[in-house]
């Protein structure tokens, strides 16, 4: 498919909007007012520090909405606004966070469903309103939407699209995408309709065995096993791993990213040479600001003296998984929530998910005494929802 073709066609449609309906201050006004939180914003002008009693709160320099999911939510509710009578839909969450999800779904805002990673666009009618997500759609469900005639009000954030332009320049001229990201990732599976050859890595490990069997010790039989679900139509790594280029997913861990761009420029350096790796290797920047700030950040809090880290987010949100990564590999007792209602006071317990595994419960979760908490969240986490975390840990210790 003529991915930048049908693009084309659907940006001057008449049909299609990527700017929003309202001015940055009513925009700004408007979210304000349903997610910031006063507390939040004295513990930031207190260095991110906050103490009461026995507990003292460090929050990481950067934590939540980032500028990509802040402009996604806000077209959002000017949609609806836009549109007060009209049925609207989203391809997907808006973003990974359920407060905001179900703010959208009380004001009529529809999710298209799915079934076994299928969605059904049968209940979209002609001239419906639809809202891609932040981390995008793929190529065939915006087609698809065009044809349906729908107005398309398009949030993709635009390191989402760079990433896009990205496969598309590797298609252009002939190399193969590796992606670093996760398959079944809604934003991977956009990513993955605008490229053309292409492999998706998930991790550090998986890329090694992938630039192991470019140096020639692989077997195919296994890599394709391995790899079954995660490249294109008709891959043949014994052809299509002789000319490759690097993006990723913009919420995967930077520092793993950049390992992996290392890790396959020096495969193709040993392979082909220094003179011919221009022919073989294709040099990438797809990390988003926001993704690397709060890693930053965290890694910056992880050196505080902490007693516990207390990680918000929502369980599909990748950027989340990779913050309480940080805070397992610096070995601190981390507990990943996305909602303050995880927390009891009356018990002192925390329901929480460990990495890679189901909720589990924790009780007497503060222990006694003086206590040090750290505080981040994800990329799609509103203040306000950090804010009933304090105060519920606050109601805890006092
Ligand atoms: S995390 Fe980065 S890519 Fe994702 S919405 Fe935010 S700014 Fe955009």
């Amino acid at each position: 498919m003529d991915t930048q073709a049908v693009k084309h066609a659907i940006q001057h449609s008449g049909r299609y909007n990527r700017r929003g309906f309202e001015s940055p201050t009513k925009r700004a006004k408007a979210l304000g007012e349903s997610y910031q939180s006063d507390l939040i914003a004295s513990i930031r002008e207190n260095n991110f520090s906050f103490q009461k009693g026995r507990l003292k709160i460090k929050l990481a320099k950067s934590f939540g909405f980032c500028w990509g999911v802040e402009r996604a939510v806000a077209m959002a509710y000017e949609t609806r606004r836009h549109y007060p009578d009209e049925t609207i839909w989203m391809t997907n969450e808006i973003i990974h966070n359920p407060s905001v999800n179900n703010h959208l779904s009380k004001m009529n805002v529809k999710i298209i469903s799915a079934k076994n990673g299928v969605k059904d666009f049968s209940p979209v009618s002609l001239g419906d309103v639809v809202i891609l997500p932040a981390f995008g759609a793929t190529v065939q469900e915006m087609q698809l939407l065009h044809e349906k005639e729908c107005h398309i009000i398009d949030t993709t954030c635009p390191w989402v699209s760079k990433v896009w332009h990205t496969v598309e320049k590797h298609k252009k001229h002939t190399f193969t995408s590796i992606i670093h990201g996760k398959y079944k990732h809604e934003e991977t599976l956009a990513t993955r309709s605008f490229a053309g050859n292409y492999l998706v890595v998930f991790d550090l490990a998986e890329a090694k065995y992938v630039s192991d069997y470019i140096e020639g010790k692989g077997d195919k039989k296994e890599f394709m096993k391995k790899f079954s679900k995660a490249f294109s139509n008709g891959f043949d790594p014994d052809i299509h791993l002789e000319r490759i280029g690097v993006a990723n997913q913009t919420t995967m861990l930077k520092s793993e990213t950049e390992e992996i761009g290392k890790l396959f420029e020096n495969t193709m350096l040993r392979k082909y040479g220094p003179a011919n790796i221009n022919d073989h290797f294709l040099a990438f920047n797809t990390i988003c600001d926001a993704t690397e700030e709060r890693q930053d950040a965290m890694f910056s809090l992880v050196d505080e003296d902490l007693d516990i880290l207390v990680v918000i987010g929502g369980f599909n949100s990748s950027n989340t998984t990779h913050l309480q990564e940080i805070a397992i590999t610096n070995k601190i007792e981390s507990f990943h929530i996305d909602i303050s209602d995880r927390i009891s006071v009356e018990n002192n317990s925390i329901f929480h998910k460990p990495l890679e595994s189901e909720l589990v419960l924790k009780e007497n979760f503060l222990p006694d005494g003086d206590i040090n908490v750290g505080i981040t969240s994800g990329a799609s986490t509103p203040d306000k929802v950090v804010a009933d975390v304090i105060e519920k840990l606050i109601d805890i210790a006092t």
